[in-house]
């Protein structure tokens, strides 16, 4: 167990003028700058009588600056808690106000969310410079444990309100510990699009720096600028979440680019079709790897996608040391082979709980007859013969028709087949007969327009049991997704509420 932000000194020191992180376009911090940089901040974080384990919030675009911050509060043993600026005032201030952060800093993006209470700093105007302390300046040094915060970090909000996951060092560790496997090293190049208060884009962001590697940021995701950027910088390890996938293998000059420098890809974070993955299998060089996990981190499963081509419908195997176990809704192990159920998981740095929150900590739990602690991840699913976990669903999307169960992925899955979808989501919506009732959102394949979204319907319906028709199928122009590229089932169900009759 090293500390991140002492690994950064070391590679300061070792080649200073080393890029660390880059902007697409815009600045760029080099070993040398990156470690004076987290001097000046953690030195002006204990002038303002910041404490180790005291909160500090983060928000705006991901820019080096923001990377900066991250790593200067680490160097004064602050906790960071990165903030979404794509949220409403109301739940921006639900997040800040749980955190308890001392100081918030922001740039243009998130300005406007920052409330009169709390002290804001903006990162992007000369008040940065102000607040800095002197060029030169050295923070006492601190001496963090493993089990002590790291992050403060929002789980996604995709099944309702976020929650504050509190992320020890011992988890960012583990992925550092990983690091090697995928061959980081001091010439590491990474691209991420996604944002930086994602868990999905910091499992990448801290191993790469904590190997001495550059990590570009794209804080505006484009995936023809994601393509001309990786093929410019010979990009070698990148993490996209699947709707990123999808958008750059749909360019028609994907095969244009020379991507040969690729050692892996990595994806996260929502469902990724067997389909898409054996795409990028075949056209995109390097290994194409899938972490299975919640920000809770309560376990892991790993799909090495190249290594297993056979295996492209799981979500791999459980990481080293990961326990990862399914339990029935009373609350009981299930343990004979093939059986479905929710998915819990317990790893060494699994979070110590969500902040200030100990009801939901304890709902989110669930403790093996040998007293062993799991974390509960919402999520259905089934072992196949060979240990690689397939997963169904998310429980809270679960359809209960006339008794029966109804994954929507099984139905999207199918209809993801007929050359008019593009893309679509299924959801239950209440019916006076069957208690609830599928309904599928279809986003349309351009050129497929004599294709009625009742024949769609047929199509589908033909295909799958009695019990699991739909009731509806209606096109839509794109389907509402997170920030993360999560699909808001919740919103889709709140607009067919307010549709019908
Ligand atoms: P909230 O808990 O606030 O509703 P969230 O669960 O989406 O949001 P995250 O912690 O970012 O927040 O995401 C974890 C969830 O993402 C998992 O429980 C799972 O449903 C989904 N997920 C993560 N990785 C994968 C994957 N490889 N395939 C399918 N789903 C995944
Ligand atoms: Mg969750």
């Amino acid at each position: 167990f090293h500390l991140i932000a002492d690994l950064i000194r070391e590679h300061a020191r070792a080649r200073p003028e080393q890029p660390a992180i880059v902007q697409d376009g815009g600045e760029s911090l080099s070993y040398a700058a990156l470690d004076a940089l987290m001097d000046r901040i953690a030195a002006a974080l204990q002038r303002d009588d910041v404490r180790p384990g005291d909160a500090v919030a983060v928000s705006g675009m991901s820019t080096p600056m923001q990377g900066a911050l991250f790593l200067g509060a680490l160097r004064a043993g602050a906790v960071v808690a990165p903030l979404a600026a794509s949220v409403t005032p109301a739940s921006f201030d639900g997040m800040l106000a749980d955190a308890q952060a001392r100081l918030l800093f922001v740039d243009e993006s998130a300005a406007a969310l920052a409330p009169a209470d709390v002290r804001t700093i903006r990162i992007d105007t000369a008040e940065l410079e102000a607040w800095l302390a002197p060029p030169g300046a050295q923070p006492e040094p601190v001496s963090p444990a493993p089990g002590d915060a790291f992050n403060i970090i929002y789980s996604s909000g995709t099944t309702g309100t976020p929650k504050g996951i509190v992320q020890p060092h011992g988890m960012r560790w583990t992925h550092v510990a990983r690091g090697a496997r995928y061959g980081y090293n001091a010439d590491s190049r990474a691209l991420l699009a996604t944002p930086l208060y994602s868990n999905t884009t910091l499992v990448v962001f801290f191993p790469v720096l904590a190997f001495g590697g550059t990590v570009y940021l794209m804080p505006r995701f484009e995936a023809g600028a994601y393509l001309a950027l990786a093929q410019a910088k010979r990009i070698t390890h990148t993490m996209l979440v699947p709707v990123q996938y999808q958008r750059i293998m749909a360019r028609p000059d994907f095969d244009a680019h020379d991507l040969g420098s690729y050692l892996a890809k990595f994806c996260t974070s929502a469902p990724f079709s067997a389909k898409l993955k054996a795409d990028v299998l075949s056209r995109w060089p390097g290994a194409l790897v899938e972490f299975y996990g919640m920000t809770e981190g309560g376990g892991t499963c790993i799909l090495d996608a190249r290594a297993n081509p056979n295996k492209l419908h799981t979500v791999g195997q459980p990481a080293d040391g990961h326990d990862i176990r399914l339990i029935d809704d009373e609350g009981r192990e299930l343990t004979e082979p093939g059986q479905t159920g929710e998915v819990v998981g317990h790893s060494a740095g699994m979070m110590s709980g969500y902040h200030g929150q100990p009801a939901k900590t304890r709902e989110a739990e669930w403790f093996a007859p040998d007293g062993k602690r799991f974390i509960r991840t919402g999520d259905v699913g089934r072992f196949d013969a060979d240990g690689f976990l397939i997963l169904s669903d998310r429980k809270k999307d679960m359809i209960i028709s006339g008794g029966f169960n109804i994954y929507p992925s099984d139905l999207e899955a199918l209809l993801r087949e007929h050359p008019a979808v593009a893309d679509v989501a299924v959801v239950g919506v209440p019916s006076d007969i069957w208690g609830e009732t599928p309904v599928a959102y279809v986003v349309r394949r351009s050129g497929h327009e004599e294709t009625t979204d009742s024949a769609l319907r047929l199509w589908l319906n033909e295909r799958v049991g009695k019990t699991q028709r739909l009731s509806e199928l209606r096109s839509i122009d794109e389907l509402p997704r997170s920030a993360i590229g999560k699909v808001l089932k919740r919103e889709l169900r709140d607009r067919h509420a307010a549709e019908s009759p």
